[in-house]
């Protein structure tokens, strides 16, 4: 699998001179499997310079095809959809995956962004490509070109999000973005997902003293992300979705606390990566 990050901005886009390093567009990870199929992990701000990308691919001429997978439809994660140039072009096909008890309900809620009070686009029908909308069950594993992809659900405030693990030829990535745990930790089900993962790319928004004053928005301080990539062995912990008020300064030293925090938890093998827009990764 290559991996390439395109936005790792929590909660809201964050430009500017301070955060250009990490760069400061919402959450958005391009995952090109050993078949070459597109997987697009969640649909932030990043997606938008990634749909650039992609108009000189067959997605330019209306024969692309791609996979999308949802955690939750908060803004960070949807905001590039109507800013993605291949969605207008007509002959290319999507499917996207995400929570919700149905699909219609994931339809439903991605068509109410389109809405005319806060899109020009009216409505999802407007859209050239073709899009297909599937609901995503907890610990009901898909299949997506060879790609044998899980979900377990995070809490995330007043809301969950999807954590998903994919598999590929005895590789694997985790993506748990959004993740508020309760002071037990992770649930059994949400530390199998994570097991062993060869890279764990995993929600970093806070300081441990930052989390503690923020509970109630569901994130991860770099202390419970630490704790989760040790529980699991994790080969490599990849930090992900940085508050939008921390400058590039702040998330160097978020970097270094985190490495420390693994060390004093054992996992000094785990290797660790600040993720930032442009990064690339092959497992
Ligand atoms: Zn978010």
């Amino acid at each position: 699998m290559r991996i390439r990050f395109w936005g790792v901005r929590g909660s809201i886009p964050a430009p500017g001179p301070e955060t250009n390093r990490y760069g400061g567009n919402t959450s958005c990870v391009s995952v090109r499997t050993a078949g070459d199929h597109l997987i697009i992990i969640d649909m932030g701000t990043g997606l938008m310079p990634l749909g650039v990308s992609l108009l000189s691919t067959e997605f330019g001429n209306g024969a692309g095809r791609a996979t999308v997978l949802l955690s939750h439809a908060h803004w960070d994660h949807i905001q590039g959809f109507g800013f993605f140039p291949p969605i207008f072009v007509p002959g290319n096909r999507f499917s996207i995956y995400g929570g919700g008890r149905s699909p219609s309900m994931l339809e439903g809620i991605l068509e109410g962004q389109m809405n005319p009070h806060f899109s020009p686009i009216y409505t999802l029908k407007n859209l050239g490509a073709n899009i297909e909308f599937f609901g995503v069950t907890p610990g009901q594993p898909f299949e997506v070109d060879g790609v044998r992809v899980t979900a377990e659900s995070n809490p995330h405030g007043t809301t969950t999000a999807l954590a998903y693990r994919l598999e590929e030829a005895g590789r694997s990535l985790v993506y748990a973005s959004d993740v508020g745990y309760p002071p037990e930790g992770p649930s059994d089900a949400v530390r199998a997902l994570y097991r062993r993962a060869d890279a764990l790319i995993h929600d970093c928004t806070y300081t441990p003293a930052d989390r503690k004053t923020r509970i109630e928005r569901g994130f991860s301080s770099i202390a419970d992300a630490a704790a989760a990539a040790a529980d699991a062995a994790a080969k490599r912990l990849i930090m992900f979705h940085y508050d939008q008020d921390y400058s590039d300064d702040a998330v160097d030293q978020l970097r270094d606390d985190c490495r420390a925090e693994l060390d004093r938890l054992g996992a000094s093998k785990t290797e660790l990566i600040a993720a930032a827009e442009g990064l690339e990764l092959e497992i």
